[in-house]
């Protein structure tokens, strides 16, 4: 139906062009021109060639002196650092590399360590995709069934493979399911305690989804509710959706509707891309008002609906029709070109959406800055109210949680 293998060539291709391009850019600082070619180590590891700079090897200095162990942060003192230090002494055993600099300060390094830590591109593309952040795959309504993984609530809270395979498909493919979840208003409590904690915000630490008349948000009203990330308004916007299903609705309605931002846009760009540069660069401002539990609160945030990094790395989506102020931060011409790119963008983002319906003892969990979700209308009865628990944790605690795992799981030596 659509030309996937050019978005994700296409894609490829944006992934490795601008870090080039950021690459030359400083290259051709003149500041870096006072580097010199002879300022580094060279090395063969098990095979590779490695280089390592004078400046980094002395900054990065195990010592006592220079790093505290049970801290795990460097204490050098930056006042007596010397950035044009030169080794006197280099010697190379088999799993060390020593140095003697000029200041007579000794350093060794474990070649894993430094191997981890490598310059090239290789490694610290290894590096970013399995420590830093595991690379985000996109997804859209053909393939959904295949990355929608589905994870037992019993075996998260007991077993740290079964956490770590869940936060990591998680934070690959932006939704997992958990099922099998006791019936109680507080069994999502346990499977974020695996993680951290939760996200307060002025909802409260978790939230309860069900139809409420005269009610401070349109999330608990029982008619059809937009396709929306959550708390746009939010600067820290929380990261993750947990949506733990108590009473799922018996009437027609009340399906989930999920679509996958990074697909969307990446179509926008390539299909698009008058209207992508419109939602890319335009901020907008993202707003709520009004009381909960006798709190007051008014919040106003301002971003593009789809916010990129310096690589064109998209890093957040911000999208709720309800949560948009009526102040508008842009030149008036651009005022329609930018409402045309945005009903655009929720068009695509609804024809490319998976649907589905929960059950009790669902937890949907899902990637609140990159997805959009919403729910068809339903009607309650007195015998069947639809009812759902809600929680938010950040990106922060989930990351974290996925390092510490895998150096537990992988018994890694050297990564921290
Ligand atoms: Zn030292």
């Amino acid at each position: 139906m659509f030309a996937l293998r050019v978005i994700s060539s296409a894609k490829n291709f944006a992934k490795s062009v601008p870090n080039i391009s950021f690459i030359k850019q400083i290259h051709n600082n003149k500041v870096l021109h006072k580097n010199k070619t002879d300022d580094f180590i060279d090395l063969i590891i098990r095979g590779e060639s490695l280089q390592f700079p004078y400046v980094w090897l002395r900054e990065n200095c195990q010592c006592e002196e220079c790093y505290h162990s049970s801290a795990q942060s460097r204490i050098l003192d930056w006042s007596k650092f010397d950035l044009n230090v030169k080794p006197k002494d280099v010697s190379k055993d088999q799993n060390c590399l020593r140095v003697t600099w000029d200041d007579g300060h000794s350093s060794q390094y474990n070649y894993n360590w430094l191997k981890f830590r490598g310059f090239t591109p290789e490694n610290q593309k290894n590096y970013s995709e399995t420590i830093y952040k595991p690379k985000q795959i996109a997804w859209h309504t053909e393939n959904f069934e295949k990355i929608f993984s589905k994870h037992d609530y019993s075996e998260i809270l007991s077993s740290n493979e079964a956490l770590y395979n869940w936060l990591y498909k998680l934070s690959v493919y932006g939704v997992a399911l958990i099922q099998n979840t006791p019936d109680s208003d507080t069994a999502v409590d346990a499977v974020v305690n695996k993680i951290g904690f939760t996200k307060r915000t002025h909802y409260g630490v978790k939230f309860v989804v069900r139809q409420l008349p005269n009610t401070s948000n349109v999330a608990y009203l029982s008619s059809n509710l937009q396709m929306h990330t959550d708390l746009p308004y939010y600067e820290y916007c929380p990261g993750v959706n947990l949506l733990h299903c108590l009473v799922q609705t018996a009437s027609q309605g009340g399906e989930n509707m999920l679509s996958d931002c990074h697909y969307t846009a990446e179509y926008m760009r390539v299909n698009h891309p008058e209207q992508y540069s419109l939602l890319t660069n335009i901020e907008v401002e993202w707003r709520d008002v009004g009381v909960e539990d006798g709190n007051e609160f008014f919040k106003l945030h301002r971003a593009p609906v789809i916010c990129l990094d310096r690589y064109g790395e998209i890093t957040r989506i911000n999208f709720s029709i309800p949560q948009r102020g009526s102040h508008f931060p842009m030149p008036i011409e651009l005022v329609k070109p930018w409402y045309e790119a945005h009903s655009m963008f929720l068009a695509l983002n609804q024809k490319f959406a998976a649907k589905f319906k929960t059950k009790a003892g669902d937890i949907l969990t899902f990637n609140n800055i990159r997805l959009l979700h919403g729910r068809n209308a339903y009607e309650d009865n007195e015998n069947n109210v639809r009812q759902l628990i809600g929680a938010y944790v950040d990106w922060d605690e989930i990351y974290s949680r996925l390092r510490c795992l895998k150096v537990k799981l992988n018994n890694e030596d050297g990564i921290c």
